[in-house]
């Protein structure tokens, strides 16, 4: 089998003209053969050349046979959750992102599904589930503790009690993790982080390898609205091409500056994939292909977070990630600004916790942002 990014690069290959990219379709609507008779493409909500491409791009990367392509990635994560029914329950591994949360604790109970939360999914066992359980929903790392839950055993209890399994994929990419070769029933992810990779593109995906799970999943769409516009069906599909060499440069960028950061006189630690304890290093290390490129730090007792903030001038303070460049954010306020205070607390969200999601800059370059700003957190009184 070819490598990732030969795969990316010639996921999408017969074009017109022989063209070395695919065509934008802007068609709304498409003229039909004869009364009773369906073309391939009817009517845009329905499907779209552009599009099907997107779709068949993300699905040959990610392995999976089949994908659909969202407006955003809350229109992925809402595909795939939405496909519960009054009477059932969600569980939710926790933490997770601020809009999955969101979709857990104000939609789902709108529609007679009850979300219950998991707080360590290691310990998710036989005595979670009833029959009214019929979907785990979680992330693997997690948003911005980065604790690790092994997608194997989540998936084999899972379905001895029925219930899908759908994993947030949108830290680590089929490039460094593939929930579906682990069990999983379905992946989502929002494209607008590292898919896009550049910091202008909203784009949700979900992929299965399960034909009834894809229509369900194409239901979404053909429903509710929820799809990907013909020209972000086009930039998704050349971007992603680039995932693989953005990705290897971030992770290489986050290795080293994890290790500046790590035993630095002013940090008083810092988390990674893998970092909570020997159990989960040794998951990520299974599953994945290394930590990503977004980790979380805290500051030693006494500094100066405006300080901290206002010395950097490379990051960008700013939600987001997987962009090519670097950004700093405080997820308890900003990214989870969404939880109720209770659980900021019970999912060790901390309010001083800083999230890093690095991009491809020079790497001495972003060391040296950081050791200035730290300098500054503690030049000047809090
Ligand atoms: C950003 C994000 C989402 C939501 O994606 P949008 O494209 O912003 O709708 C979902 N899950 C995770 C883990 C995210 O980081």
């Amino acid at each position: 089998m070819a490598g990732f990014n030969t795969t990316a690069i010639h996921a999408i290959t017969e074009n017109e003209n022989e063209a070395i990219v695919p065509p934008i379709y802007l068609a709304s609507t498409f003229g039909q053969p004869h009364t009773g008779e369906e073309g391939e493409f009817e009517y845009q909500r329905g499907g779209n050349p552009t599009r099907a491409k997107a779709e068949q791009a993300m699905a040959t990367i990610e392995g999976a046979s089949f994908a659909r392509v969202y407006a955003t990635g809350m229109g992925a994560s809402a595909a795939a959750m939405g496909m519960l029914q009054a009477g059932d329950t969600l569980l939710m591994g926790m933490p997770v992102y601020g809009g999955n949360y969101r979709f857990g604790t104000i939609e789902l109970p709108k529609r007679g599904v009850k979300t219950r939360f998991i707080g360590d999914l290691a310990q998710l066992s036989d005595a979670d589930f009833d029959e009214t359980v019929k979907m785990v929903f979680f992330e693997t790392p997690t948003n911005p503790t980065l604790r690790v839950a092994d997608i194997e055993r989540v998936a084999e209890i899972a379905h001895r009690h029925g219930a899908l399994v759908v994993v947030d994929n949108t830290f680590m990419t089929p490039y460094l993790q593939r929930p579906l070769e682990l069990g999983a029933d379905i992946t989502v992810q929002s494209a607008t982080k590292y898919l896009g990779g550049h910091g202008d593109l909203l784009a949700g995906v979900a992929a299965t390898n399960s034909a009834e799970l894809d229509q369900e999943l194409f239901k979404a769409q053909l429903i509710s609205g929820n799809v990907l516009p013909p020209m972000d069906s086009y930039r998704l599909l050349q971007n992603v091409k680039t995932l693989g060499i953005r990705l290897d440069r971030q992770q290489a960028n986050t290795e080293q500056i994890v290790q500046f950061l790590t035993g630095h006189e002013s940090v008083a630690r810092v988390l990674t994939a893998g970092s909570a304890n020997e159990a989960e290093r040794e998951i990520q290390a299974r599953q994945a292909s290394g930590i990503g490129a977004l980790f979380s730090f805290q500051l030693k007792e006494g500094a100066n977070m405006k300080a901290f903030l206002d010395a950097l001038e490379v990051f960008e303070f700013a939600v987001s990630l997987g962009g090519i460049e670097s950004l700093i954010c405080l997820p308890a306020t900003m990214t989870q600004g969404a939880y109720s205070a209770e659980h900021l607390e019970e999912f060790g969200v901390e309010e001083n916790l800083i999230r890093v999601a690095v991009g491809i800059e020079n790497v001495e370059d972003l060391i040296a942002d950081l050791d200035r700003a730290l300098t500054a957190a503690f030049s000047s009184a809090a």
